[in-house]
């Protein structure tokens, strides 16, 4: 892609990013937080980082960016990082393109990492565009596979699904540093955090004029409904066995009882029984949470690609030889309108939570269907 730097720092942009120019040499991960608290895929990048920078002989830097967020630069050491650069700066408070754009590109420009990863969070897509826009350079979008060629080629092997998903496509960029990508939350696992573990904090000065940046933060309105499938614990997804809108209502009782959230099957999203925000598998989020609870959902390959990276997996089906029965570590032959109220009454029993009206309903009345 043609680099389009804005006038006066074309020269010092062009000249930076040359391969052959000086060494570019390390990983680096931007962190992603909110008031203070960083999105877990940062963390899972910076594991997947410390994993290919042993193949590469070379360091793990992080970037955190905001307002206050020295805590979250020491999280970045526990959780692997040699070296965080630290932009602590009031215009970075809250999320703008701009000013963030300006620090990446920054610690690019003077650290020359020769990968550098971000989350394929909503902000995480929209922070990389922008900085590969600026630089000449490639980006790999929403990968769900990193890997790099140890020395010479040091080569990132960034692979994601293409061709309607057909088939998995490893993008390799030859000739430009660094080396960009952004990853899907949850398909990397995240180191045990030690916070022990020792490295540097390095604060970097970045030049922000407030009055030079186009966008204002006027109010921030939170979303109440927001699903964040990747960071959940416990998981209970529903699938076509569902046989209709109402069985979420069902599930969600038993999510809420586990202190989780609802996933779902593609068939069921595409009935309209449910949000897309909610799909597990290829074409939804991949997910990694401790618990998660299929019911009714056979386990064709496509969802199981996308959950295989849970901890347990307990399957409900009717049907015995249901490829989920195999994947799974506990399976429940039976009809899901019969074992989930049961999997709801016991969870608030030992919430000390009184009886569940919905589930006592369904478990008596032909399964509320
Ligand atoms: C390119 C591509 C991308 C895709 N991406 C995704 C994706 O991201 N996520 C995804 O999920 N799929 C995806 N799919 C679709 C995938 O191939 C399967 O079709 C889909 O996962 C099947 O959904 P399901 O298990 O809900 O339905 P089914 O395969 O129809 O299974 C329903 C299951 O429910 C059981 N059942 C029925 N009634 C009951 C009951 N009362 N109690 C208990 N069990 C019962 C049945 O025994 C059966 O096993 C994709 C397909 C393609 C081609």
């Amino acid at each position: 892609m043609a680099p389009r730097p804005e006038p006066d720092e074309t020269a010092a942009t062009e000249q930076s990013v040359s391969p052959e120019s000086r060494e570019w040499r390390g990983i680096l991960v931007v962190v992603e937080q909110h008031d203070g608290e960083a999105r877990p895929v940062s963390w899972q990048l910076l594991g997947q980082a410390r994993r290919m920078a042993e193949k590469l002989g070379c360091e793990v830097m992080a970037l955190v960016m905001g307002h206050g967020v020295e805590p979250v630069a020491r999280l970045a050491i526990a959780y692997g990082a040699d070296v965080v650069y630290l932009a602590n700066h009031p215009a970075l408070a809250t999320y703008r393109t701009q000013p963030y754009s300006e620090a990446v590109l920054h610690v690019i420009r003077h650290f020359r990492p020769e990968i550098v990863l971000v989350g394929a969070t909503y902000t995480g897509r929209d922070l990389a565009g922008a900085i590969a826009t600026r630089i000449p350079t490639g980006l790999t979008a929403d990968c769900t596979m990193l890997d790099v060629e140890p020395p010479p080629s040091r080569l990132l092997l960034a692979s994601r699904p293409a061709f309607s998903e057909k088939l998995m496509a490893t993008i390799l960029c030859k000739r430009h540093r660094p080396q960009m990508a952004t990853a899907r939350p949850g398909v990397f696992e995240a180191l045990e955090p030690d916070p022990g573990r020792t490295g540097r904090i390095q604060p970097v000065e970045v030049v922000l004029d407030e009055s030079r940046i186009a966008a204002r933060v006027v109010e921030i309105a939170r979303s109440h409904d927001r699903v964040r499938l990747e960071e959940a614990r416990v998981i209970v997804a529903g699938g076509r066995g569902l046989g209709g809108p109402q069985g979420f209502r069902l599930l969600r009782e038993l999510a809420d009882a586990l202190g989780g959230e609802v996933g779902a099957s593609r068939p069921a999203v595409e009935a309209g029984w449910i949000d897309h925000a909610h799909q597990v598998g290829q074409t939804g989020h991949t997910v990694r949470p401790r618990l998660y609870i299929a019911c009714g959902i056979s386990g064709a390959v496509q969802h199981l690609v996308g959950m295989s990276g849970a901890e347990t997996v307990v399957a409900v089906n009717r049907d015995p030889d249901a490829p989920i029965m195999a994947a799974a570590d506990v399976a429940i032959v039976g009809d899901l309108y019969e074992v989930v109220p049961a999997l709801i009454e016991e969870a608030r029993r030992r919430r000390g939570l009184p009886a569940s009206a919905l589930a006592s309903r369904r478990s008596g009345d032909e399964h509320g269907r």
